[in-house]
């Protein structure tokens, strides 16, 4: 087992798995045309809560998404603060830059749509 996999508590289970929404909604919405990978992370099986199974992203959000997953496991706030409020914010600029484009056009998407409960994750907590 990797060092990262030992992390895995249930908080940073819930925090991958709505940055992974996001990213997922963000690349189907605006790189409808882009070739497609299956999703994963060489340093952690993210299999056993997170249903990999239908995940495609192009290259460009397949990078972000594992730069964004290795930055939460890594994280060294315990308890951990949301990213968009934190002091220290980890991500390189050029991927903090596209993280924050990517919540606010997916948030955006699942408010319009009726999906409060994804949303608020992110917005609320
Ligand atoms: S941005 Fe801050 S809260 Fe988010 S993973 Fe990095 S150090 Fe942790
Ligand atoms: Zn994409």
């Amino acid at each position: 087992m990797s060092k990262l996999a030992g992390k895995l508590d249930a908080k940073r289970q819930k925090d991958i798995k709505t940055l992974t929404e996001f990213v997922s909604i963000f690349c189907r919405e605006n790189h409808k045309d882009a070739a497609k990978l299956p999703f994963s992370v060489k340093t952690v099986d993210l299999s056993s809560f997170l249903s990999l199974d239908q995940l495609q992203l192009c290259p460009n959000c397949h990078k972000l998404l594992t730069h964004g997953v290795v930055k939460l496991l890594m994280c060294p706030y315990d308890p951990k603060p949301m990213c968009k409020k934190c002091e220290t914010h980890c991500y390189a600029p050029f991927y903090q830059q596209q993280i924050r484009q990517v919540m606010k056009f997916s948030g955006m998407y699942l408010i319009k749509h009726g999906r409060l409960d994804i949303a608020a994750h992110y917005f609320l907590k």
